[in-house]
């Protein structure tokens, strides 16, 4: 197994993770099979109980692993699925120890960092990597090195460095070179942060510098000189256009045969040129669809990656531009009459979410889109805000509701899951991941995705309830997918397109691969 450990310096927002998985996928155009590992420091278990304003959105696995958006970013750029392992917490860490010391495995020692909670991080590090049954390992180590919590994870790949054999570990260090008023590009930050590295024993193989410009050669020098790696080792890493440029400018610097030089990987013979057929695709859009998004946490991109990634992969398979504005649900509820300037987008989406703020707004955006004829892709939350919609207006359900957001409602259309009654803790215990989905023969699901069983990623825990399906459908709302009796799939016959899911489409979308719901959302725009 060959090891590609890459740490951040300077400051967090970097693009560290871009930059992982922009290695990881030049990798794999050579022929090679890649895995990542992401290492999330902080004492969460997992990302399932953080708010997407504090860290960006919750990625869901297929095997329901709630985790950090980035491996939402190696899972569309390596085209994978990955597991929950392959996100290491400090939570998770010390939850096996500390259960591990309980069973008395520890044979009366005393249990510490080291070599404990170390052995802990290179033994699960080392069976994910070979369950994965991978060539190479990407490890990112989140947060900026000399970070208090990311210690013992450092100290872990340091005690590799020394165990594993010098050809099978790189350390990849991204930092930050800014430029001063004059517009000269400063070493210093960087000096310090390799400096930093070096204290707790590691010492970078490659620097990835990120910077306004492409690094100039003095620049280059002077971090070859200061930092002691060879001037081919520094890579410059600038401001792109669109972070699916990243593999083609890391490539272009020569930091994939630097590794592979370093790693003493040889040849494969393969050059997989797709990604970069994408892009060029990406970079040839005509015409322009505007979306708009009516959510809660407009403020953040992060917090709606996926959608936003796969509306991207949409747009470019289907070779337009696209203009996604995000609008915050609670407008149309202090200002109604405002819910028709909605007109003027070529689609409208609800995206999933939590709580009953914003939730009045975005059922009066669905009715807009309804009676508007425009196409309307509602995802999860989305989905069941739309059959509220229907229930109210259409099926004469007056006051039809989520019990989410109203226990008394005298139309419960939406409702706990059965088995989510007693449920007390908040982490994990949602209807997470992979289920699969009977389409109706002849439904707009049936004729998007192409075939008549699927398999989504879900994150809920309310659906609609089975008794008013009758009644609803009767009004004319379809329910075209199905696991058992659970609705996955809401539909409106005779729209120019009215699709929304229980599950979440969005994490399964990849560049080159749409999903099928985003991109049938898209071509009805055009
Ligand atoms: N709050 C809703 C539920 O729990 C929707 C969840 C979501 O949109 N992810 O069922």
């Amino acid at each position: 197994m060959k090891y590609i450990i890459v740490t951040g310096g300077v400051m967090s927002g970097l693009g560290k993770g871009i930059t992982t998985a922009s290695i990881g996928r030049n990798l794999k155009n050579k022929g090679y099979k890649v895995t990542a590992i992401k290492i999330d420091p902080y004492i969460n278990i997992d990302a399932g109980t953080m708010s997407p304003f504090q860290h960006g959105e919750v990625f869901v696995l297929k095997d329901g692993g709630e985790v950090d958006l980035d491996l939402g970013n190696y899972e569309r750029f390596l085209d994978t699925e990955l597991t929950r392992e392959h996100n290491l917490t400090t939570g998770k860490v010390y939850e096996s120890v500390i259960s591990k010391e309980r069973r008395g495995e520890y044979l009366g020692k005393t249990v510490q960092i080291i070599p404990h909670i170390t052995n802990e991080i290179k033994d699960r590090i080392r069976r994910v990597a070979a369950k994965s049954g991978a060539d190479v390992c990407l490890i990112e180590v989140g947060g900026t090195v000399g970070d208090i919590e990311s210690m013992p994870f450092l100290e872990a790949v340091r005690q590799m460095s020394r165990e594993e054999p010098k050809e099978n570990l790189a350390f990849v260090h991204v930092t930050l070179v800014p430029m001063d008023p004059q517009g000269d590009q400063k070493t210093k930050p960087t000096q310090h942060s390799v400096k930093e590295l070096r204290e707790l024993g590691l010492k970078p193989n490659i620097i990835v510098t990120r910077c306004p410009e492409p690094l100039l050669e003095a620049t280059v020098s002077k971090i070859s000189l200061f930092c002691d790696v060879p001037e081919e080792a520094v890579i410059s890493a600038h401001d792109a256009k669109d972070i699916y440029e990243v593999p083609l400018m890391l490539e272009k610097y020569g930091l994939t045969d630097y590794l592979m030089k370093h790693l003493e990987l040889s040849s494969t013979g393969a050059e997989d040129d797709s990604w970069a057929k994408m892009v060029e695709r990406m970079n040839n859009l005509k015409g322009e669809v505007k979306i708009g998004i009516v959510g809660k946490y407009t403020h953040l991109e992060d917090s709606y990656l996926s959608i936003s990634a796969s509306i991207k992969h949409a747009a470019i398979e289907c070779g337009v531009n696209y203009d996604v504005c995000w609008i915050n649900a609670e407008t149309f509820e202090e200002h109604p009459e405002t819910v028709t300037s909605l007109s003027e987008y070529d689609g409208i989406l609800v995206p999933g979410g939590f709580g009953e703020r914003g939730t009045e707004g975005k059922i009066k955006a669905i009715q807009f889109a309804r009676e508007n004829d425009i196409p309307y892709l509602g995802l999860c939350l989305g989905m069941q805000l739309s059959v509220i919609e229907f229930a109210r207006n259409v099926a004469g359900l007056e006051d039809a509701n989520s019990t989410e957001f109203d226990e008394d409602t005298p139309y419960p259309v939406i409702d706990i899951l059965p088995e989510q009654e007693n449920v007390v803790d908040m982490g994990a215990t949602m209807r997470l991941g992979d289920y699969d989905a009977d389409l109706r023969s002849g439904s707009l699901a049936e004729k998007i995705y192409g075939q008549s069983k699927i398999v989504e990623r879900h994150r809920h825990r309310y659906e609609v309830n089975p008794n008013y399906v009758e009644k609803i459908e009767a009004s004319g709302m379809v329910f075209s997918g199905k696991n058992r009796n659970r609705m996955e799939i809401a539909e409106i016959p005779g729209k120019k397109f009215f699709f929304a899911s229980q599950f979440h489409p969005e994490f399964k979308s990849r560049p080159g691969r749409p999903s099928p719901p985003f991109k049938a959302f898209i071509e009805s725009m055009l």
